[in-house]
């Protein structure tokens, strides 16, 4: 049997991102991917947004990794030139009823450190987005957008550079606990036995099985998984706006937004749909509710613009109905086994908090730090 210092599972933005800061401590790493590719599945289905760090309750992982993370990372994309582009964002009221939610969410960015957002009223928000149907509104300059492929790309460059491997098609299918680390079995058919002293649990949304598949990890460590899917919309022709734009938060994600990629395309999405199974598919029936919530604040939206997009899946810790629930991750304090850390419900802000993410799970690796 081989041994190896630290196994990643899975290469998402979050288990390349881990690897890396890992590799770059001088650690050997590896990372297992059940597919045939890194990224395959929700960092490569999500907005692309940089998130300020507005919505999330004050001293919640996701307000702290949020804001560490989006100082991170755009200081990563400059240094690792990622195309990204800080466009701001434009939360809008489109009826004055909504403006106490507005000033809600104000209350808590400011609790949560975001010290930049701007409020715009009616006039001021004709000027800025004339085609635009809002009473009120609030800038988030700091928000911006990312390619995420290419930050995967640097991610892996930067981990490789520093020693770390990633290998492709090998699904950890089970694993038990030893008294110095885990041995995983990677691959069904022919399967491959590796011990690694420390694991890292990134699976998105297969974490809550590659955790059920450890021998001996406590079962009421798990938390319950609920997918939620959302399917995006794109736009035919250029949208008539500079800034991306979100309505007020729906339950379960943040409603239907504009966000536009770094070659000026629009998107909208994601809606809500909970789910039974990882399917992407897109109905093209789901158009009507579209039209519907994006002509609130965009009424000239033409008919026939909106074109079948994708979907990306969320791995919910909350059940449909229920508060939002914060990142979790586990370390031998929660599950009693030591050097393995179990990350799950890594839903929006991932992406923007994938290096401060990884910075917190190196921290908790460290010899002595639990
Ligand atoms: C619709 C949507 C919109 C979003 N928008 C944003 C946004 O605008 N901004 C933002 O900050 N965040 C956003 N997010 C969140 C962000 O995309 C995620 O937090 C992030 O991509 C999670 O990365 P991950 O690496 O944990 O998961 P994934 O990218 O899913 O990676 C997990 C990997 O593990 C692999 N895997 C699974 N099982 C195994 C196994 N047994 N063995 C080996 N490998 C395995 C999978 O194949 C996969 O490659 C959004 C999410 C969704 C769903």
């Amino acid at each position: 049997m081989d041994h190896i210092d630290t196994l990643v599972i899975g290469a998402g933005v979050i288990g390349l991102a881990v690897a890396r800061a890992l590799a770059l401590q001088g650690h050997e790493v590896i990372v297992a991917e059940a597919e045939a590719a890194f990224g395959h599945h929700t960092s490569s289905r999500n907005s692309e947004v940089i998130h300020a760090g507005l919505y999330y309750p004050t001293g919640s992982l996701k307000a702290r990794l949020c804001l560490a993370g989006r100082a991170s990372l755009y200081r990563y994309c400059a240094a690792r030139a990622v195309p990204h582009r800080r466009l701001g964002k434009l939360l809008v009221a489109t009826q004055a009823g909504d403006a106490p939610r507005l000033t809600h969410i104000a209350q808590r960015a400011a609790a949560n450190g975001v010290s930049d957002l701007r409020w715009l009223e009616q006039a001021e928000l004709a000027d800025l987005e004339p085609a635009l149907a809002g009473h009120t509104a609030l800038l988030s300059p700091a928000t911006g957008i990312v390619d995420s492929h290419a930050l995967m790309l640097a991610l892996l460059a930067d981990a490789e550079a520093a020693g770390a491997l990633l290998a492709l098609a090998s699904p950890v299918v089970g694993g038990r606990i030893e008294p110095d680390g885990l041995v995983l079995t990677i691959g069904s058919d022919t399967p491959y036995y590796l011990h690694a002293r420390r694991v890292v649990n990134a699976a998105g949304l297969w974490a809550q099985r590659v955790a059920a598949a450890i021998d001996g990890l406590p079962a009421d460590s798990i938390p319950p998984l609920h997918y939620a899917r959302g399917v995006y919309f794109t736009l035919s022709g250029r949208a008539p706006f500079s800034h991306l734009i979100y309505p007020l938060p729906v339950a379960g994600g943040l409603g239907t937004h504009l966000t536009l990629d770094l070659a000026g395309q629009a998107r909208f999405g994601p809606d809500v749909e909970w789910v039974d199974a990882v399917d992407y598919r897109v109905d093209p029936a789901r158009a009507g509710c579209f039209y519907q919530s994006i002509r609130q604040w965009w009424p000239a939206l033409p008919d026939g613009a909106l074109q079948p997009g994708y979907a990306g899946i969320r791995p919910k810790l909350a059940a449909p109905g229920e508060a939002d629930a914060d990142f979790v991750i586990q370390d031998e304090r929660q599950h009693g086994v030591p050097g393995l850390i179990n990350l799950y419900g890594i839903e929006s802000p991932g992406l923007t908090s994938c290096l401060a993410l990884a910075d917190e799970v190196a921290r908790r690796l460290a010899p002595g730090a639990v």
